[in-house]
C-alpha cells in the first residue's frame, strides 16, 4: 500500500521595522531583558494600542507580490489563552478578516532533468504581534521572563495543504525566505528568529480523497531542521496507521539532536481561542491610492527579473534562478555580464554557481562580502575569452585576487598577479610547436604506439607538452598542433 503526503505550512515572518506593531517600544534584537518594552508591551492598565503604519504597509507589499487581494478592510481580533510570556492574556492578531487573502508562489523543486515548477496557493497572509519569551537559563530553578520581543510586528503566513514532499515544503519556504528578504520586509534572520516555519503535516494512502489527520510541528527555525522535521513526521504516522493506529491531532516540538518530535499539546480549535474583534483597535482600512503609493517603491521581483535573465541573455530557468537567488546575486550577475558582453552571460553564471558560491561556502561568507568583485570576476573572464589564461590558470588568478594579492594595483590588479606570477598563457603557436617537438623526440615510442592505432597515447602525449609548458601552453593549440604531427 503507497502513501501520499501532504504539507501545509505557516511561516512567521517579523516585519522589519523600526518599533512595535502597537507601541514605540524599539524591535532590536539581543538587548538586556525587559528593556525594550513599554506600558503597551507590559498591558498595564489603561493603556491603548496604536497601529504601527509601516508594519501595514510592508504587508501590503507582500500582498501585492505575491498577487493576492489586499483587503480593502480588515480587522484586528483577540485570540485569548493563557501564557506567562502574554501579560494581556490575549494576543492581538487577525482572524475572520486578514489584510492579505489568496495569493500563490511559484518556484522550481529540484535540478537538472527531475526539476519541475510548483505552484503553491496561499490562504492568507495576517498582521499580529509576537509573545514575550520564558528565559529558563538565568536562574536556578527559576524562569523568568523577558518582554522585549512581546509586540514585535509578524506576518503570519499561510498555505493551502498543496505541498507534497518535505522536498517541496523546503522550495517553498526557501523560495518565500528570499522574496520577504528581497522586498526588505524582513531581515531574514532565521538563527534570530524573524523566520519561522510551522509544517502540518498528514498522511493518506493513495486514492484516499479526504485529507489525513494532521499534526503540526511548531518554529521551525532553519530549512534543514524544517526537511527532517517533515521527514521524521512522514515516517513516524505512516508507522502508526500501519501498527493499526490512529494519527492523534496535536502540536508537536521538533528536537534537532534526537531528529524526533514530541507531543506539546493535543491540538486546540479556533472556537478555544475565543476570538473576538479587538475593541481598542479600528477596522484597518486600506485605500486603493494607499496600495498604488506601496506598489510604487516596490523593487523589481525575482520571478520578473528571473524570466528577463532567461530572455534578455538566454540563461536556463535554473540557472536564472541561482543567480538571483538574492537581490545582491542579481546586481552581481548584472554588473559583471554588463562589463563584458551578453554572450558571455553563461560563463558569468557558471563561476557564480561553482568557484564563488564554493569559496563563499567555505569561508562562511555571504556573496555582499565576496573579496572579489562583480567588475574583477569580469575582467579576469575577459582573460580567458582573449586566451591570455587557460580555464586551470584563471582558477589561479581567482584564488589570488581572492587572497588580495596586489589589491592596491585596482584595475590593473588582473595584469600584475599574472605578471608576477608568471602565468600568461603560452598562445604563440612556434612556442609551442618547440615543445611539441621536444614531447615527441623525447617519446618516439609513445608516438609509435599512437601511429599504430592506439589512440590513448594522444592524451598522454598532450599531458607531457602541457606539463613541459608548466600548465600555459593553450590547450586548444596543443590538441590542434600534436595531432598534426602525429598525422604529418
Ligand atoms: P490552525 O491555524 O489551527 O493551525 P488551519 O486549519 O488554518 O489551522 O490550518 C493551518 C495549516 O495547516 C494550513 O497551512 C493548512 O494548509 C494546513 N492543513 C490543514 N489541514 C491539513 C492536513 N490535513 N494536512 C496537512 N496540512 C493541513
Ligand atoms: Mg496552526
Amino acid at each position: 500500500m503507497s502513501w501520499e503526503v501532504v504539507i501545509g505550512l505557516e511561516t512567521h515572518a517579523q516585519l522589519s521595522t523600526v518599533s512595535k506593531i502597537f507601541s514605540g517600544a524599539p524591535t532590536a534584537y539581543g538587548a538586556e531583558p525587559n528593556t525594550q518594552s513599554c506600558p503597551v508591551d507590559l498591558a498595564l492598565p489603561g493603556v491603548l494600542p496604536v497601529l504601527n503604519k509601516t508594519a501595514v504597509e510592508k504587508a501590503i507589499m507582500f500582498g501585492l507580490a505575491i498577487d493576492a487581494q489586499v483587503a480593502p478592510v480588515s480587522v484586528f481580533a483577540r485570540k485569548n489563552y493563557f501564557y506567562p510570556d502574554l501579560p494581556k492574556g490575549y494576543q492581538i492578531s487577525q482572524f475572520e478578516l486578514p489584510v492579505v487573502i489568496g495569493g500563490t508562489l511559484s518556484f522550481n523543486v529540484g535540478e537538472g532533468d527531475k526539476a519541475y515548477r510548483k505552484t503553491v496557493q496561499l490562504t492568507r497572509a495576517h498582521l499580529e504581534e509576537d509573545a514575550g519569551k520564558s528565559v529558563h537559563e538565568l536562574f536556578d530553578n527559576e524562569s523568568g521572563i523577558d518582554l522585549n520581543r512581546a509586540g514585535t510586528p509578524l506576518l503570519e503566513i499561510v498555505t493551502e495543504p498543496v505541498m507534497y514532499s518535505a522536498a517541496e515544503a523546503v522550495a517553498y519556504a526557501k523560495t518565500l525566505h528570499a522574496l520577504v528578504v528581497w522586498l526588505g520586509v524582513c531581515d531574514g534572520n532565521m538563527q534570530e528568529g524573524s523566520f519561522r516555519c510551522d509544517a502540518n503535516v498528514s498522511v493518506r494512502r493513495v486514492g484516499q480523497t479526504e485529507l489525513g489527520t494532521r499534526r503540526e510541528v511548531k518554529n521551525l527555525n532553519s530549512f534543514k531542521f524544517l526537511e527532517d522535521a517533515i521527514n521524521y513526521e512522514i515516517n513516524e504516522q505512516i508507522r502508526i496507521i500501519e501498527d493499526g493506529g490512529a494519527v492523534q491531532q496535536a502540536t508537536v516540538l521538533f528536537d534537532p539532536n534526537s531528529g524526533q518530535t514530541r507531543v506539546m499539546r493535543t491540538k486546540e480549535d479556533a472556537h478555544d481561542y475565543r476570538y473576538f474583534p479587538d475593541p481598542d483597535l479600528a477596522p484597518l482600512v486600506i485605500s486603493d491610492e494607499w496600495k498604488a503609493q506601496v506598489q510604487a517603491t516596490m523593487p523589481e521581483l525575482p520571478a520578473q527579473l528571473q524570466s528577463r535573465f532567461v530572455e534578455q541573455y538566454g540563461l536556463s530557468t535554473y540557472d536564472a534562478e541561482q543567480v538571483s537567488v538574492s537581490k545582491a546575486h542579481a546586481e552581481y550577475f548584472e554588473t559583471a555580464v554588463g562589463a563584458m558582453s551578453q554572450s558571455d552571460a553563461k560563463m558569468v553564471a557558471n563561476w557564480m554557481m561553482s568557484d564563488i558560491a564554493a569559496t563563499l561556502n567555505k569561508e562562511g561568507l555571504e556573496l555582499t562580502n565576496c573579496p572579489v568583485s562583480a567588475t574583477r570576476l569580469a575582467q579576469l573572464l575577459a582573460k580567458i575569452q582573449d586566451n591570455t589564461l587557460s580555464n586551470k590558470l584563471a582558477k589561479e588568478v581567482f584564488g589570488a585576487v581572492w587572497a588580495g594579492e596586489h589589491a592596491d594595483k585596482n584595475d590593473a590588479q588582473i595584469d600584475a598577479i599574472i605578471e608576477t606570477r608568471g602565468l600568461k598563457q603560452v598562445s604563440d603557436s612556434g612556442a609551442i610547436e618547440a615543445i611539441v617537438n621536444e614531447v615527441m623526440n623525447a617519446n618516439a615510442a609513445v608516438v609509435e604506439e599512437y601511429r599504430a592505432g592506439k589512440e590513448k597515447s594522444f592524451g598522454f602525449l598532450v599531458g607531457q607538452v602541457m606539463r613541459a609548458s608548466k600548465g600555459k601552453a593553450n590547450p586548444a593549440q596543443v590538441n590542434d598542433i600534436l595531432l598534426a604531427k602525429l598525422k604529418g
